[in-house]
């Protein structure tokens, strides 16, 4: 079977860049400063990174989408568990790499940070399409970039009722919104790539659980002041997929 580099799994390409971007920031060894040259040392490593491990990732996984998700998950029952994929042939140069930086300590331990990142990935790309309805168009409240937007609970609703119990926030606040960027590459490929993105609302949901985010990060400004989110801010701000032009 002739392998298909079709317009859409450019698509999760860059869904899977962002999974693996999020996961290299939780680490402090590449580029750990907060000046632009360890900002653009970041992008390029994950850029490298990506582009090593992609073309030796199964083609179900690479091709993941909602409208796929049955077939793919037909295959791979327990696709979302991080024991289903044996990934033996991936590239020696992107273990290599994050265990020459310090990423990750052996080869093992390298396959399993693929593994993490490739079960989010999944997830994402086989996530529904977004609302429609919902589109919004002004700055994302991370990344600042002009695409259409979702709203991120600053108090997040699974913890409600814990949040009133506790006296945490008052009833009124519970409702507070932040709008983060909905998705980053669907404007650029329109119809072919229906998948959710939330690049900016998934970090925000990484760095911290629901608990955490109601207790101490319940406002935008809190969020910026963390310098995981700092980083992947200015990470974000500078991929150009989804961003309108002229
Ligand atoms: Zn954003
Ligand atoms: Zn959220």
């Amino acid at each position: 079977m002739r392998s298909s580099t079709s317009i859409s799994s450019t698509c999760q390409f860059y869904l899977f860049k962002d999974c693996l971007a999020r996961r290299i920031l939780q680490y402090q060894t590449v580029g750990g400063g907060a000046d632009d040259a360890s900002d653009s040392a970041l992008d390029d490593f994950v850029t490298y990174l990506t582009t090593e491990a992609w073309p030796t990732l199964p083609s179900i996984l690479k091709e993941a989408t909602y409208e796929g998700r049955d077939s793919l998950y037909q295959s791979i029952p327990d696709v979302e568990s991080e024991d289903a994929l044996s990934l033996d042939s991936t590239s020696a140069a992107f273990i290599e790499s994050l265990v020459s930086y310090g990423i990750v300590s052996d080869d093992n331990e390298a396959l399993r940070f693929l593994r993490k990142a490739l079960v989010e990935y999944v997830v994402q790309a086989c996530a529904p399409p977004p609302v429609w309805s919902l589109t919004r168009t002004k700055e994302c409240e991370i990344c600042q970039r002009e695409v259409p937007l979702t709203y991120h609970h600053l108090i997040p609703k699974s913890v409600h009722a814990k949040v009133l119990k506790k006296g945490w926030h008052p009833e009124s606040m519970l409702n507070s919104v932040a709008w983060l960027c909905r998705y980053s590459i669907v404007l650029l490929i329109a119809d072919l790539c229906p998948a959710l993105f939330r690049p900016c609302h998934s970090v925000v949901h990484q760095v911290a659980s629901c608990e955490d985010l109601a207790r101490n990060l319940y406002t935008v400004e809190l969020l910026l002041e963390r310098e995981d989110i700092q980083r992947w801010q200015k990470y974000a701000a500078k991929q150009r997929y989804g961003v309108r032009r002229g």
